[in-house]
């Protein structure tokens, strides 16, 4: 969740640190610190963020060309300047950055204690830096050695990075369960916990697997050793990122960029993907593992937050179309309920950045029970990519606001094609329905940037609800995914109560809530349970809930029944999540914009979840 990035080369560390921990700060932003080595450790770190941390060095000596620097996103002890990291060695000779979670970290420390060891900070990570000094000075060991034996007694997950006084040309660097990237320039290192901070230095990187640690030396070649102390040749890649990718291109916020990108990074998407002429659907990532979908005797999806939501919209793609039983899971609960998995089950893990900690423990749980584990992911060379036997990536582009836009439609276009895909093969659908599909399907991204055009009148309506303290969101069939997935975007980014229903179940509970302050955001779109869910809007109305509905074009019925309507262009039942979705993420925008609310960096929430 936190982020990391480190340097060692010719030049002066500072500014690529701090520039490297704002292209990061989207992972977790409560508190920031910075180590530099120059001649003494020097470490800076204050709550807050990086503008904080850059106020707070500001008249002190920050030159060093070898350091490192982390934000921090809370596990153990509150957000605070004292357990911010880096975090020192007891002799002050080692400093440590760490993202993840030591588990064992209270027998560790009660240990340590005993041998003398006085604990500053109430972090997990202050116990691993001790134990790291501890063993370097009673084994007499070197530093990398000092490393990887006290790794080996912890439990938990980590990337991590270690700094020594006594090691002025060295950085070594380590990963199990948290993302950790190393890049390599011309004599001179980055690590980071993605590759947007090394993008402008090189584009030849590592990404370290799980239980390796890397050992940078100045003017050396990079080595890599496994915390059982096997010497690993460095598998070098080649980064296909933009830095146009990763900054906002004149938007205000990354959110509403994101958003604005969704014709493209639906089509990209798709490209390759869809063929039209031909009338037929390949995702080559899962090839050689067609027919063991096409045999399942069952899918699981496996995902947590909006990846799940857009795992929903699967479920009822897949069984419409191609007539597979699918059951959606939430990944944290999959793996604590001793769930029933065969190897005839299909397991597909969605995560937008591939290292959700819940959902690659869901991935290990079912490979452990023989099932083919498949991933969609966003981020190339993630940790759910490697863990899966074979995937599809989104190929999204980089989403850098913590609110999910791009991605979730994205992985709902991909799970549309693998649903097509899979009615294809097993012949579920008749040809003509078949190609009607995919023509539709090809048209979404015109369709998308049609709804884009509608901001302006979102952000009316976001003018004259962003008092609201609760909403509420209600769709039937393929839009009850959308309506999940309208209230998650609004909580997340205003703060501000909402609660996504099938239209139908409102009349067993929520109900209750509605009176004149109420707004309710209802799906309603032509076809389906359309008739249903003008029932549902009348019984709204009834009790005088506002009603915000999406409705297609030209629909004057909901439209004389609604306050206020937002028309969309139409399009066929199962590709309806994919359009009317953006009013409903533009709304939450305008909204959260409107009451001050940090939109790209909502309050507690980080990108990456890679704490269970
Ligand atoms: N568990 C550590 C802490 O609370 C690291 C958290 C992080 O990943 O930022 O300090």
């Amino acid at each position: 969740m936190c982020g990391i990035v480190a340097y060692i080369g010719p030049r002066e560390a500072y500014p690529i640190l701090m520039k490297g921990l704002r292209r990061l700060e989207y992972r977790g932003y409560d508190s920031a610190g910075l180590c530099l080595l120059n001649s003494d450790l020097k470490v800076f770190k204050c709550k807050g963020k990086v503008s904080d941390l850059e106020d707070h060095v500001k008249d002190s000596d920050i030159s060093g060309n070898i350091g490192m620097a982390h934000t921090r996103w809370a596990t153990h002890g509150e957000p605070n300047q004292i357990n911010a990291h880096p975090h020192f060695s007891q002799n002050k000779s080692l400093a440590i950055i760490h993202n993840g979670i030591i588990e064992n970290y209270a027998a560790l420390r009660s240990e340590l204690m005993n041998r003398g060891y006085a604990f500053t900070s109430d972090t997990d990570t202050e116990v691993l830096i001790h134990l790291i000094e501890d063993i370097k000075i009673n084994e007499k060991v070197s530093l990398q050695e000092a490393v990887r034996i006290a790794l080996n007694q912890v439990i938990g997950a980590y990337a991590i990075v270690v700094i020594s006084k006594s090691s002025p040309d060295k950085i070594i660097a380590a990963r199990k369960g948290s993302p950790l990237v190393v890049g390599i320039g011309k004599n001179e290192f980055f690590v980071a916990s993605d590759a947007t901070p090394i993008i402008e230095y090189t584009d030849n990187v590592v990404f370290l697997n799980d239980e390796e640690i890397a050992i940078i030396r100045r003017n050396d070649e990079l080595k890599i050793l496994t915390v059982k102390n096997q010497e690993k040749t460095p598998y070098i890649q080649k980064l296909e990122l933009s830095l146009s990718a990763i900054e906002k291109g004149g938007y205000d916020h990354f959110m509403l960029k994101e958003i604005f990108e969704q014709p493209r990074s639906i089509h990209d998407s798709m490209r390759g993907r869809l063929h039209l002429e031909q009338g037929l659907v390949t995702l080559g990532g899962i090839r050689d593992y067609e027919q063991k979908l096409l045999n399942a005797k069952r899918i699981i999806i496996t995902a947590c937050g909006t990846s799940w939501h857009a795992g929903l919209v699967g479920e009822y793609l897949i069984e419409d179309l191609a007539r597979i039983p699918v059951e959606v899971e939430y990944s944290s609960e999959f793996r604590y309920r001793n769930p029933i998995i065969t190897e005839e089950d299909v397991v597909i893990a969605i995560s937008q950045s591939g290292e959700t900690a819940d959902t690659l423990a869901a991935i290990e749980l079912a490979k452990g029970k023989g099932a083919t584990v498949l991933g969609i992911c966003n981020v190339v060379g993630s940790s759910i990519a490697r863990a899966t036997h074979a995937g599809v990536f989104t190929h999204a582009g980089p989403e850098i606001g913590v609110a999910s836009t791009k991605a979730f439609t994205a992985q709902v276009a991909v799970l549309t094609l693998l649903a097509l895909l899979l009615a294809q093969k097993k012949g579920t659908l008749p040809t003509s329905h078949f190609r009607r599909l995919l023509v539709e399907l090809s048209t979404i991204p015109d369709k998308v940037e049609q709804t884009l055009k509608l901001n302006d009148k979102v952000k009316e309506i976001a003018d004259i609800y962003m008092n609201a303290t609760n909403a509420l969101y209600l769709g039937r069939g393929y839009n009850f995914p959308v309506a999940l997935e309208g209230a998650l975007k609004l909580k997340e980014i205003s703060y501000i109560h909402a609660e996504g229903y099938p239209a139908a179940e409102m009349k067993h509970g929520p109900i209750a809530l509605i009176d004149e302050q109420m707004p309710v955001c209802v799906i309603a779109t032509r076809r389906g349970t359309y008739e249903k869910v003008i029932s549902n809007i009348q019984e709204v109305k009834a009790r005088k809930g506002k009603i915000i509905a999406i409705i297609n074009e030209g629909d004057e019925t909901v439209k004389n029944l609604a306050d206020h309507s937002i028309e969309i262009p139409e399009t066929e039942e199962i590709l309806v999540p994919l359009i009317a979705t953006i009013p409903l993420q533009l709304l939450s925008y305008h909204i959260a914009v409107m009451r001050n609310c940090n939109v790209d960096q909502p309050r507690n929430l980080a990108k990456s979840v890679t704490v269970e």
